[in-house]
């Protein structure tokens, strides 16, 4: 278990951490992201399109659609919100398991998932006034 702990002052900022993180994954990993409305959730897994080389515009909150893919990349990369629900089972929401496995699958609200995953990546973004987030990266 290692945790990392990183400062930003602004949503490029956040993508550049992203960024990194993205360089060191591979197929089947896991990213849990948590932060309040705003924190840069979003922004972070635009961060890691950018670092598998994925166009990073293609990255929207998903607020209807649960699950959007973006393929192309190094990597494809499976973006899930849970924001629209109160608590969700990842089996239920219609991800494409064999697609997950060979690509990363970003999750957002990810506290509302009635399952832990073992050995996932946990993001958490904790907005500090202002600007500042504080990054804090467990794997
Ligand atoms: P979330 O997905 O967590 O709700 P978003 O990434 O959609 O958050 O939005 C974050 C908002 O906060 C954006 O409007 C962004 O410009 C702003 N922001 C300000 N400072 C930062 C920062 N340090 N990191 C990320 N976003 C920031
Ligand atoms: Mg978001």
């Amino acid at each position: 278990m290692s945790e990392q702990r990183f400062t930003s002052n602004s949503e490029g900022e956040t993508r550049a951490v992203a960024v990194r993180i993205a360089g060191d994954l591979k197929p089947g990993d896991v990213l849990l992201l948590s932060g309040d409305l705003g924190a840069g959730k979003t922004a972070f897994v635009r961060g890691l399109a950018e670092g598998l080389a994925i166009d990073p515009d293609d990255v929207t909150s998903p607020t209807f659609t649960l699950v959007h893919e973006y393929r192309g990349g190094r990597l494809p990369l499976i973006h899930v919100d849970l924001y629209r629900l109160d608590r969700a089972d990842l089996d239920e929401i219609g991800l494409d398991t064999d697609l997950a496995a060979q690509g990363v699958v970003a999750v957002e609200w990810a506290e509302r998932l009635s399952r832990r995953f073992a050995d996932a990546i946990v993001v958490r973004i904790s907005d500090q006034g202002g600007d500042r987030r504080a990054i804090e990266i467990t794997r």
